[in-house]
């Protein structure tokens, strides 16, 4: 394994574990990781909370320092630099960097991930602020920190953490959504209105199934923002927290299958000698009998790995049948003083049973609720809010979509107690 060369492109989340785990297991040939920041990979998770509130420093985000990847891993380091271009027509896969420099590689893995969806004429008002990068959290918190009106544009996971953190810094802070209820698309509108409610008593003005017209400025600065039906809210930020897309515009010529992510196989194969992990791939689950795209931090890294593992069974024992990525999704969202935890898949279930919900006074107590998500015969999420972590992780199996997980429905409840102390 000391004479192929490999190219991962992305030097993130997935980027990096792909590396790391290439050189776990036993690969010593050439290995680049090339990354358009000019910075060594960093955990993203903090930037919409510790970060903004100030709890975490920027640079305590780093994951490794360079030091440690250009000599420990042996990396073939290009940080600052974007990929353009992926060649799949030869022999060899031929990438092409903005430097104007060919790599041509046995293998290259696209871990490219996701960029904020944007809301066209905003571009380039002071005060209108995106958050992807850690760059886009120092300014964002820099903002916040002059004071005055926040509005968040957007009710996911983003928008919902971003109004937290605004209001634990003291601004004001609407929240617009279209969705009816705040993370309505991600949980459903069940402990979606929970989690409205705790934004509205923690002092969040809180829009829902409410459409912006218009990001109003005034001398290129940000003055508000207009809803329909006429309303405008004055704002000194905005945050635009609205979806994200995947970022394969450099693969348009590629030939690559790039609708909605990098479309892979079960085994994470979007071409011969080229996979995809991350947020960007688009992979078949066989469990679930459709494609899924993750954004969520514990799939960077379970299919980096995976990914790494395919690499690694094709270079060292070729034939041997590559194996498929079956992994229960799981993410988790940190807002006020609690936590949501979510395994399985959630979004757009076709059932819902609110198992437990708490009703209390949300700026004291935390909310406490679990839910479980189907599609009527089947399990196939759960989600906990401000749960021990043990109690929403006791149903992962019964969720993990394939044969072996029992079919909960009736059982959940009594099995995610005993998990929480039998405490709700
Ligand atoms: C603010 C924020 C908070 C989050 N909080 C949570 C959370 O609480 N829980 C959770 O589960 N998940 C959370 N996530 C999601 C999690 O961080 C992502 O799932 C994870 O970062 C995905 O890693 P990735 O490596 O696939 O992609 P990314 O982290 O997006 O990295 C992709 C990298 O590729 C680079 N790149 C793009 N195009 C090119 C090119 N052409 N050439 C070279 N490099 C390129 C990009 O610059 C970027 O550095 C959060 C994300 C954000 C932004």
């Amino acid at each position: 394994m000391t004479d192929a060369a490999i190219a991962v492109v992305g030097a993130s989340a997935a980027g990096l574990t792909v590396a790391e785990a290439l050189r776990r297991g036993g690969y010593r040939g050439r290995l680049s990781l090339v990354g358009a920041e000019p910075r060594v990979p960093y955990e993203r998770p903090p930037l919409s909370k510790r970060v903004l509130t100030g709890a975490t420093p920027p640079e305590d985000t780093a994951i490794r320092d360079a030091g440690y990847l250009e000599k420990e891993l042996a990396l073939d380091l290009r940080l600052g630099v974007r990929a353009t271009g992926l060649d799949v027509s030869g022999t060899t896969r031929r990438l092409t960097l903005e430097t104007g420099e060919h790599l041509d590689c046995d293998a290259v893995v696209v871990a490219t991930g996701v960029r904020p969806r944007a809301l066209p004429g905003t571009e380039g008002i002071d005060g209108v602020h995106v958050l992807r990068t850690l760059d886009d959290a120092v300014a964002l918190r820099e903002s916040l920190l002059t004071g005055g009106d926040l509005v968040v544009v957007g009710g996911g996971v983003l928008g919902t953490e971003v109004a937290a953190a605004g209001r634990t810094l003291g601004l004001r802070v609407t929240l617009v959504t279209e969705e009816r209820e705040t993370l309505g698309a991600v949980i459903g509108s069940e402990l979606g209105g929970l989690v409205a409610q705790v934004h509205r008593a923690h002092g969040v003005t809180v829009h829902t199934g409410r459409t912006v017209t218009g990001i109003p400025s005034c001398d290129g600065r940000v003055t508000g923002v207009c809803l329909d039906g006429g309303l405008r809210i004055a704002a000194d930020t905005v945050v635009l927290a609205i979806g994200s897309v995947p970022v394969t515009d450099w693969l348009a010529d590629s030939g690559l299958d790039v609708a909605d992510g990098v479309v892979c196989d079960a085994q994470c194969r979007a071409a011969p000698g080229v996979l995809a992990a991350g947020d960007v791939a688009r992979w078949w689950h066989p469990h679930h009998d459709r494609t899924l795209r993750v954004e969520h931090r514990m799939n960077a890294s379970e299919q980096g790995m995976a990914v790494a593992r395919n690499l690694i069974l094709a270079l060292d024992s070729p034939g041997t049948p590559a194996l498929a990525y079956t992994p229960v999704p799981y993410f988790w969202s940190d807002q006020y003083n609690w936590r949501l935890q979510a395994y399985g898949v959630v979004a757009g279930a076709d059932r819902v049973e609110v198992l437990h919900c708490d009703a209390g006074a949300w700026d004291e107590v935390p909310p406490r609720a679990l839910a479980l998500y189907g599609d009527g015969e089947r399990a196939l999420g759960v989600v906990g809010i401000g749960l021990h972590p043990a109690a929403a992780r006791a149903l992962r199996g019964a969720v993990a979509g394939d044969a072996s997980g029992p079919v909960p429905w009736g059982r959940a409840l009594d099995i995610a107690s005993a998990a929480n102390d039998g405490n709700w």
